[in-house]
């Protein structure tokens, strides 16, 4: 069976490293390059979303400035090779993806746009967006502008948190091994790892043993935090070889991450980790269109109290107490002109194109 077929994962995030896209000399692998993008046009006839995490800005960039180090001896030489490279990056994609028929979009995102949560609310929006209209967004690092400080430094852990942005069931870290092994893999007797539940101090272990290609600067750990990252959010998260052709059309072998159950994780997440700014009170109707996974809609509100703002963590109050909690898409003075209304009025009543739920199901989690 293809690995995360598309009807169970109606969306996936692949993840594509540097020494897979750009070759020993610095120029891109093409021909590789234009069966992955047959792949996913096969794929996005079977009905799968699919959105690519990108390397390799920095690789390309460097050989065109002509810079050692694959353009990694410093910073300031990493951000120039990343702002050269990613313009030709985004230009092999758009054509590559074109040459099937899809359309690229590009998006370029910081840690601090995923971590602030009105960022990543609005990240999370634009990505949807895009799958929605069958484009396929090409998402990278903005190295150029990035500080030290600041950066993902490697795009594994980038693919898992664009993964939560958007909602996909499953990650694919493409890389030059096919999975995790339970030593480094060039030693005798090395054992492949086929699937894990729990990602324990032993498997922690094993990723020291791992192999990193030297070009980009993911390697075994990244990768192992990525699918932390991943299945705390109810994502799926493989590794496979995309040293073959058409990696995401065959059943090679992979390690596959299982996810924690997906809303214990979100629950978690929501309940756990953030305190509420304010409450919307809703009635037995809303309630109940929530427990059967719904949006909360304006309609089905009644009260709001407390100062927050779009993107705070909101608790919903049912007439028998706390029922979810979840990400406002609404400031508090907003939801209050909102209550009781159809979404239909909403633009006649704040006078802006309005999101269509005061808080997405993607981002509310039952208590
Ligand atoms: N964002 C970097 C680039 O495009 C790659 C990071 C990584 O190696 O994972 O070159």
């Amino acid at each position: 069976m293809m690995l995360f077929p598309p009807d169970t994962f109606p969306r996936i995030i692949v993840k594509i490293g540097s020494a897979l896209l750009v070759d020993a000399e610095g120029g891109v692998r093409r021909a590789w390059l234009e069966g992955i993008a047959a792949d996913i046009a096969a794929r996005a006839r079977a009905g799968q979303q699919v959105a690519v995490v990108s390397s390799g800005a920095i690789a390309l960039g460097a050989r065109r400035l002509g810079l050692a180090k694959g353009g990694r001896a410093s910073l300031e030489d990493a951000q120039a090779a990343a702002a050269t490279g990613q313009i030709a990056l985004g230009h092999t994609w758009a054509e590559v993806l074109g040459g099937e028929g899809l359309t690229a979009a590009q998006i370029l995102v910081t840690l601090d746009d995923l971590e602030d949560r009105r960022r990543y609310l609005n990240a999370s929006a634009t990505l949807g967006r895009l799958l929605q209209l069958g484009v396929v967004p090409v998402i990278n690092e903005n190295d150029s502008v990035a500080t030290a400080e600041i950066r993902f430094g490697d795009n594994d852990r980038l693919a898992a948190r664009v993964a939560q942005a958007a909602g996909a069931q499953g990650v694919v870290l493409l890389s030059d091994i096919d999975g995790l092994y339970d030593r480094n893999p060039a030693q005798p007797g090395a054992r492949h790892i086929a699937r894990i539940e729990r990602i324990d101090a032993k498997i922690a272990a094993m990723a020291d043993t791992g192999s990193a290609s030297g070009m980009g600067s993911g390697g075994m750990v990244s990768k192992i935090e990525a699918a932390r990252i991943a299945g705390g959010a109810g994502v799926a998260l493989a590794i496979t070889s995309g040293r073959i052709e058409r990696p995401l059309s065959t059943d090679a072998r992979h390690t596959i991450f299982v996810p924690v159950k997906r809303a214990r994780a979100r629950k978690a997440w929501l309940a756990g980790r953030l305190t509420a700014k304010g409450v919307i009170a809703v009635d037995a109707g809303a309630v109940k269109a929530l427990v059967e996974g719904r949006s909360l809609l304006a309609a089905g509100a009644s009260g709001v109290t407390g100062r927050f703002a779009r993107g705070d963590v909101v608790t919903i109050e049912g007439p028998d107490g706390a029922v979810a909690r979840g990400l406002a898409e609404y400031d508090a003075a907003e939801v209050a002109r909102l209550l009781g209304r159809r979404s239909e009025e909403h633009e006649a009543i704040l006078g802006y194109a309005p999101r269509a739920a005061l808080i997405h199901r993607n981002h509310m989690a039952l208590l």
